[in-house]
């Protein structure tokens, strides 16, 4: 479905409730990006219509019922595969003893439902029929001002639900807005128990600000309000001035590609020493659940960081293995930024980091060669199959790389030769 279609259902969604006798109108994030003058990406519906009414509105095979509790219903389009609007109950929401869910929710009114939303900007209605923001929180003047305030007590709102510590520099940082001074002080006072929030929540908060194009200032943010020692220690513990270099260094980065971004600047925590780079690698992946496809690239991209800086001057055996990696183009553009950020006036590192993506552009064949030798031409020489054969192998295929055997017949006299000694 287009932009276009999608609005055009969000709309339908709205009609349909309220030729059923409801009030209905689009909320909360989808209204602060249209008054923003974005396109929404998705759109988010609120209603007098209880879960159940909503299914009756819209029948049981085109609504799936995620969260009934918090008054929670996907309304599906009519198309299969096509899009989808969450449709949510006006709600109150009751204490929070967690710290981060409502213990219990109340169904009630419009007004009722912005008050328990986070910030003011995320806390406003639209008519889509009218065309008319409804605004009971101020989202319209904050959005003017550029800032991010919690409804109602800061302290209050900040303390009961965890998140919204994160989610406020998230804001910030994905919309060049500032944090208004109680909420900033509020998230401060609070940032500590940030550790009741689950390491996914939090990963997912991270992420999101690190792919906005301010991820630097995100970095300085969450240090000077303290919740930087909590989600990403390893920059917590460096000096001012390194921990300044590693936020300075995402300036270059533009938006998108969380994990290179957090490669960049976890190698101001590990450049030094290369042996920090597995437990700093294993400690980020128990503690935001990464999925190890994620925690191996970033263990990738930080442990090479040194060869390729001297790549230009390694045997070509020692620099292809990581050329020839899945992750070889995200090691290669963290040591872009890495060379274009943070050390600039390094003209060399600029020239091996062009270097390096030459060599990555070279075709399949040549940036990694089909191996001369294989097991089988090792059995045929008389060797039975043991643990040297590896070592063997590797030997071949290092000399394949250096151009000292450069075809299968050389390779092969040069087995026999070595098998003979
Ligand atoms: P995004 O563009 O990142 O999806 P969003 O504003 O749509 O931004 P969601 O997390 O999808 O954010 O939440 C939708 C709406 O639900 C928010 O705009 C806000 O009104 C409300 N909301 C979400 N999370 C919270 C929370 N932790 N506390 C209070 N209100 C929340
Ligand atoms: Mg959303």
């Amino acid at each position: 479905m287009n932009k276009d279609e999608e609005r055009g259902f969000a709309l339908e969604v709205v009609q349909q409730l309220r030729a059923a006798g409801y009030e209905a109108l689009w909320a909360g994030g989808c209204v602060r990006d249209l008054c923003m003058g974005k396109a929404p990406s998705d759109y988010d519906v609120a209603t007098s219509a209880t879960p159940q009414q909503v299914r009756v509105v819209f029948g049981k095979r085109r609504t799936l019922p995620v969260g009934v509790a918090f008054g929670v219903v996907i309304v599906l389009a009519p198309r299969p595969g096509a899009s989808q609007v969450e449709v949510a109950t006006f709600r109150t929401d009751g204490g929070y003893s967690d710290g981060r869910h409502p213990d219990a929710v109340v169904f009630s009114t419009a007004q009722e439902d912005a008050k328990r939303r986070d910030f003011t900007i995320n806390g406003m209605f639209y008519d889509p029929e009218s065309n008319e923001i409804i605004d009971y929180v101020g989202g319209e003047d904050d959005i003017r001002a550029g800032l991010i305030r919690a409804i109602g007590k800061a302290d209050h709102r900040l303390s009961e639900d965890k998140l919204r510590m994160l989610r406020a520099i998230r804001f910030a940082a994905k919309f060049g807005f500032r944090i208004e001074s109680d909420t900033r002080s509020a998230v401060a006072r609070h940032a500590s128990e940030i550790t009741l929030v689950s390491g996914e929540r939090i990963y997912s908060e991270l992420r999101k600000t690190l792919e906005t194009t301010r991820a630097d200032w995100a970095i300085r943010e969450w240090y000077e309000v303290g919740l930087l020692k909590y989600i990403l220690p390893e920059l917590a513990a460096l000096g001012d001035t390194e921990r300044e270099r590693a936020a300075r260094a995402l300036t270059a980065c533009g938006p998108g590609d969380w994990l290179h971004k957090l490669c960049v600047s976890l190698w101001f925590a590990v450049k030094e020493d290369p042996t920090a780079v597995a437990p700093v690698v294993l400690s980020l992946r128990s503690r935001l659940k990464l999925a190890n496809e994620e925690s191996d690239a970033i263990g990738f991209c930080l442990q090479v960081q040194n060869l390729l800086r001297h790549s230009e001057t390694k045997r070509w055996s020692s620099v292809q293995p990581v050329l020839a990696n899945k992750h070889a183009r995200q090691a290669v553009a963290v040591f872009g930024a890495i060379a274009n950020g943070i050390e600039s006036g390094h003209e060399s590192l600029r020239h091996t980091h062009e270097w390096l993506v030459g060599q990555l552009s070279l075709p399949q064949k040549k940036l990694n060669p089909e191996p001369l030798l294989n097991g089988a031409d090792l059995i045929a020489c008389g060797l039975p199959p043991n643990p040297q054969f590896q070592q063997i192998l590797g030997q071949a295929r290092a000399l394949q790389l250096d151009g000292i055997l450069l075809d299968r017949r050389a390779a092969l006299d040069w087995l026999a030769g070595n098998v003979s000694r």
